[in-house]
């Protein structure tokens, strides 16, 4: 499982996101305080179990806006008018900082990446070496594929990714070296994805 949860501040305003809340609420919430942040935004980059499972519970805690892509927010049976629905393209400001959503189907219909200056969070669209599983209910592997190599592949060589999940040997990456080593960034043509992620 290994989960990777960012929280994201403007040192400036110390207003705070945190990128799928889930598992250990108090440890997000310690950490926010630790750095003197405030959680005023909630994150989605999909709504599988394992990553939106503290989402509930962080907002009884705080008044935050959760932010989810438009074909997944019936996920969320709780939150409200604090939900918002979005789609690719769209942007939101934390304090200072500006948070880009780019949608990027394939693992789930409404899984999307955050650009944030020059790092992009990219939940479980892809992994450092790998990208995530399109055979779960929701999952479509020749949309994963245009989303890697439409959405993600023209990112700058610097840009650092950062994962989901641990499942590497490293926590962060950018897209240079996964450009040159992950073979599902490699693939050059669906049919090879396809083949790589036994779809076919
Ligand atoms: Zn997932």
């Amino acid at each position: 499982m290994q989960n990777f949860i960012y929280l994201i501040g403007c040192e400036k305003t110390r207003e705070a996101a945190v990128v799928d809340p889930a598992w250990d609420v108090p440890a997000i919430l310690k950490l926010a305080a630790q750095h003197q942040f405030q959680i005023t935004t909630i994150l989605l980059t999909h709504t599988h179990f394992d990553h939106i499972n503290g989402v509930e519970e962080l907002l009884k805690q705080t008044d935050a806006r959760v932010f989810v892509h438009k074909k997944e927010a019936a996920a969320l049976r709780y939150g409200g008018s604090n939900i918002k629905k979005i789609e690719s393209g769209e942007a939101v400001k934390i304090g200072e900082l500006d948070i880009t959503f780019i949608h990027t189907p394939g693992h789930t219909p409404g899984s999307q990446c955050f650009y944030v200056g020059d790092r992009l969070i990219t939940g479980d669209t892809l992994f450092i070496n790998g990208c995530g599983r399109c055979d779960l209910p929701g999952g479509n592997p020749e949309e994963m594929y245009r989303s890697l190599t439409g959405a993600l592949k023209h990112l700058d060589d610097a840009t650092k990714v950062y994962p989901g999940h641990h499942y590497a040997d490293i926590p962060v990456s950018t897209m240079g070296d996964e450009r040159h080593q992950n073979p599902f960034l490699m693939s050059g043509s669906v049919e090879a994805f396809l083949r790589l992620t036994g779809s076919r």
